[in-house]
């Protein structure tokens, strides 16, 4: 059957997954996925450390488990593809759940090569690398053996693991349930009083009304008062945990940990931030001028992301929406533009808008058949555009990778998000050209996509600052909800400065922002920064060199996950990350936006 062509991309085809979920083939990959996952953490177990004798044998476990992984992510995708496009059926959060299971059956053998590499000498391990079937992946070794030298012993970790789920995790659960039966209420300026679960309280306090944007950040923060103290409890008892297993564990730094987890180095963290910090001038000023166009000088800390009052609102059908992302992207990097053909083509993509469709859009792969799916609902706005063109850069990223071993493709968080943005981009360059986009959607474009810099350089910076200072002032002992408050209010004051309006500070957002309560992930902030920097940096250079950027681009992207952060780039790119120059780019590139966002603006009579 040829694909018709008006219906490219509507409805995608997960046939190359498993012909019929539930269906015998499926049953058969599962049995035999679940058998060897089993025979390898039982061999695993039995075997002793790393040494000359037993090399060979760990060779085997680990590329039985590097493929049992792949085939692992290959069913968990094709679930995650089912759960997303039919949520009203209890059959795939049970398969979830079966996942789950095996997912932890594998975390065993995980356990046992952390055992395994601990006591190995250097001479030993680098032997061990060098074996041909393991040198495509001696980074993701690496990793593993870096992991064993800050271990405990294995008793130990044991008992700290045990202790962790009525611990740190019991905290983090604590803070979702209270959170998440939080309600608030919202106090309209013509005295109506309405209950809104917390659910809402984000878009409502980006709603076009300032006042009632202002009337949600009232009402929401009274609400977050209510469980102050059980969220500083929570807060303390996350941080402190962390705190005396980095002790105990050897990790002089509170940083060390989250930093391996994303792939880069201390030094690239701070030159990066000291680059953000000379320029913090730039998003300050978008705020300032945004604050004018509504007759203000500032804005209040709850408005970052209220959007600029103009009437867009454009609709697009679909085959508008794909022909401007295909032109886009055929217009200046041809092999991205084939790419979303294909993925068209083929039945890669589900964009149509029905009922039982799970909001949001996410991009998944499979290592098994090096495809792709696309996921989104496709209403018509130039933001499902835009939406449509960030996930086929993940795609795109996907099919480069493809040609890499299974534990050569998992990059850090810092690289999840480069080529998204960079094919984000070429579509904003495609369309701010185009003659098919009205006026004031290039405005409303630009302002949405300048308010997310904003958020990246101002917001994401206070919350690394607020943690940072959380962290060091932890280790002197318990911080009280007065404290809290002070510090998260200094730090929004010292980051977004005169654009800040005198008492438009936040002072409980160390409360309502989830991301200081995951349990298992610390500083989930910087990597943002980081990731939108890089594409920037990437897209100056590509701007600058032309089509002979992009083999190096893909060269980049291919070897994401086969090494650190700096080596990566500095061998397919020839740049240094870890010097403030790299970064200054990348900040540069920001001026012309601005001047841009200037032109736009309605000039004032
Ligand atoms: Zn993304």
């Amino acid at each position: 059957m040829s694909p018709d062509i008006d219906s490219a991309g509507r409805v995608w085809s997960l046939e190359s997954y498993f012909p019929t979920f539930g269906g015998s083939e499926m049953t058969a990959f599962k049995k035999q996925l679940q058998g060897d996952i089993r025979q390898s953490a039982e061999a695993a177990g039995r075997l002793p450390d790393l040494d000359a004798a037993t090399a060979s044998d760990w060779e085997e476990i680990i590329l039985l488990a590097e493929d049992a992984q792949a085939r692992l992510e290959h069913w968990s995708s094709y679930v995650s593809c089912l759960e997303a496009a039919h949520a009203d059926k209890e059959r795939y959060p049970q398969e979830r759940a079966a996942i789950n299971r095996e997912r932890a059956v594998w975390e065993r053998i995980d356990i046992e090569l952390v055992r395994a590499f601990r006591t190995a000498s250097a001479s030993t391990f680098d032997h061990f690398l060098q074996r041909e079937a393991l040198r495509p992946i001696a980074h993701a070794l690496k990793k593993i053996r870096t992991r064993s030298d800050y271990a405990l012993s294995t008793p130990m970790e044991r008992l700290a693991s045990d202790l962790n789920l009525d611990g740190i995790q019991a905290w983090s659960r604590l803070y979702d349930r209270l959170s998440g039966k939080l309600l608030f209420e919202l106090r309209l300026p013509d005295k109506q009083v309405a209950v809104k679960p917390i659910s809402q309280w984000r878009s409502l306090m980006a709603h076009p009304d300032r006042n009632v944007g202002r009337a949600a950040f009232e009402g929401g923060n009274q609400a977050w008062q209510g469980i102050e103290d059980a969220c500083a409890a929570a807060l303390n008892a996350i941080a402190g945990t962390r705190l005396t297993l980095d002790r105990h564990r050897g990790r002089p730094h509170f940083l060390d940990e989250p930093l391996f987890k994303s792939g880069i180095q201390r030094q690239t963290l701070e030159a990066m931030y000291a680059a953000v910090k000379e320029r913090l001038d730039l998003p300050r000023e978008f705020l300032k001028m945004k604050a004018a166009a509504m007759g203000r000088r500032a804005i209040a800390f709850f408005e970052r992301e209220a959007p600029l009052p103009v009437a867009s609102g454009q609709a697009f059908n679909w085959m508008e929406a794909i022909g401007l992302v295909e032109r886009s992207f055929s217009a200046v990097y041809p092999a991205l533009g084939e790419h979303f053909r294909r993925m068209l083509g083929t039945g890669w993509i589900e964009s149509e808008a029905r009922a039982n469709k799970r909001p949001g859009a996410f991009c998944t792969r499979s290592k098994k058949t090096g495809e792709q799916r696309v996921f989104m609902t496709f209403n018509g706005t130039l933001g499902d555009v835009a939406t449509l063109a960030h996930e086929v850069g993940h795609a795109w990223h996907g099919h480069l990778l493809r040609t890499q071993r299974p534990w050569a493709q998992n990059y850090p968080m810092t690289l999840a998000e480069t080529a998204s943005i960079f094919a984000e981009q070429i579509l904003a360059q495609g369309l701010y050209r185009s003659p098919d986009v009205d006026h004031n959607e290039k405005l409303a474009m630009l302002d949405e996509d300048l308010s997310g810099m904003a958020v990246l350089l101002l917001d994401i910076t206070t919350r690394f600052e607020f943690e940072s200072a959380l962290y060091r002032e932890r280790e002197e002992g318990e911080l009280g909800v007065s404290r809290l408050k002070a510090m998260m209010v200094a730090a929004q004051q010292q980051v977004y400065a005169d654009a800040l309006a005198p008492g438009g500070e936040d002072p409980y957002f160390w409360a309502s922002k989830l991301h200081f309560y995951i349990s298992d992930l610390a500083f989930y902030n910087y990597p943002y920064t980081f990731g939108f920097l890089l594409a920037r940096a990437l897209m100056a250079n590509f701007n600058q060199d032309g089509p002979s950027f992009l083999p190096r681009y893909e060269a980049f992207l291919t070897a994401s996950a086969s090494d650190t952060v700096e080596k990566v780039v500095l061998k397919t790119l020839g740049q240094d990350i870890t010097r403030k120059e790299f970064w200054r780019v990348a900040l540069q590139s920001l001026e012309a936006d601005l001047l841009h966002y200037r032109q736009l603006l309605p000039q004032k009579a």
